[in-house]
């Protein structure tokens, strides 16, 4: 019987101290793999990190099994997750931190699930998330509150892009070729059927975390413009409603001078009301920029990275 491969994807940026660590541990794990003919191969993506990474992974790829791309600058997470699902070439295909916050030894409970069961892709989702500071995960459950109202793609809380996927699966999220990659969309976009394992949260062995309050914002806002057009409906719904309150304030001012002959005044609500409905204005025109911005580097077809160096092709 042909032996089966699992590739391995770590996008790394920064990792020297973290990557020893996690090594060993997918060692261990890939020897399980071994008791059940299924070779697993690793392939390390350097995202252009400024500390010892490239020298550590190209020190592992001395291991025939073990294989490294590297930027030529920081291109980001997912940049480094679409290098890595184009370069794979393994049966099933999973993507892993490199700070073992994605426990490697679940792989072999999701192997199992793609294996003997009739799932394509197995997921993996924090239950809580302990560890984690409290107005961060506030604002993360109400990130997936409004993405599940407004978008039709489904979102699940607390979901890592830690999975394992046939290649088949692979080979649907390769097919968008769109330039803003949001990752945790994609997956949920190409459908199949996904089973989900829950695990409690991890906290990173070394390092720190490469994501501060004000990166995941704009995360947040990158997801929702990539998977919604409901702010743009907002937009539209604000202009009609305050149409429609000019109207009436109009009619109202009408029947008063001429009813009670008032001579007009107020000068103050005048420049509350004028200040009110510019702020509307900019912050619709605000929402209509974001898409046009997205649309203009989508159409510029830029490379989403650059390789430096590789081993593989
Ligand atoms: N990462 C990357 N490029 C970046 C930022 C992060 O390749 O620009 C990698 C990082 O090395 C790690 C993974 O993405 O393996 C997740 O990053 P991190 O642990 O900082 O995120 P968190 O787990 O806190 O969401
Ligand atoms: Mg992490």
């Amino acid at each position: 019987m042909k032996k089966e491969v699992i590739t391995v994807i770590v996008p790394c940026y920064n990792e020297e101290e973290s990557l020893p660590l996690f090594y060993e541990e997918i060692k261990k794990v890939a020897l399980e793999f071994k008791e059940k003919n299924v070779k697993l191969e690793l392939l390390f993506v350097d995202d252009g990190s400024k500390d010892h990474t490239l020298e550590i992974i190209k020190d592992f790829s001395k291991d025939k099994d073990v294989h490294y791309l590297s930027f030529s600058r920081n291109f980001g997470k997912e940049a480094a997750i679409y290098a890595g699902l184009s370069k794979a070439n393994g049966d099933y295909i999973t993507l892993m931190d490199a700070d073992l916050q994605d426990p490697p030894k679940m792989l072999l409970e999701m192997y199992h699930y793609l294996k003997d069961e009739d799932y394509d892709t197995v997921g993996v989702r924090r239950k809580t998330r302990k560890g984690e500071p409290i107005i961060r995960s506030f604002f993360a459950n109400m990130f997936y509150k409004i993405i599940a109202k407004i978008s039709k793609t489904e979102m699940v809380p607390g979901a890592r892009d830690f999975r394992l996927m046939k290649k088949q699966v692979v080979e649907a999220i390769l097919s968008l070729e769109e330039y803003n990659r949001y990752s945790k969309g994609l997956f949920s976009f190409v459908g199949f059927k996904t089973k989900w394992l829950e695990y409690e949260n991890v906290v990173r062995v070394a390092g720190k975390t490469k994501w501060n309050f004000w990166k995941l914002l704009v995360y947040a806002f990158d997801g929702i413009i990539a998977f919604s057009t409901a702010p743009l409906v907002i937009a539209t719904f604000l202009g009609i409603l305050f149409c429609l309150i000019s109207f009436i304030l109009i009619l109202i001012i009408i029947f008063k001078t001429l009813i009670f002959g008032d001579p007009v005044s107020g000068w103050p609500s005048l420049v509350c009301i004028i200040f009110f409905v510019s702020g509307i204005q900019l912050f619709c025109l605000g929402i209509s920029s974001a898409y046009l911005s997205k649309t203009y580097l989508e159409v510029k077809k830029r490379p989403v990275y650059i390789i430096k160096e590789s081993d593989v092709n």
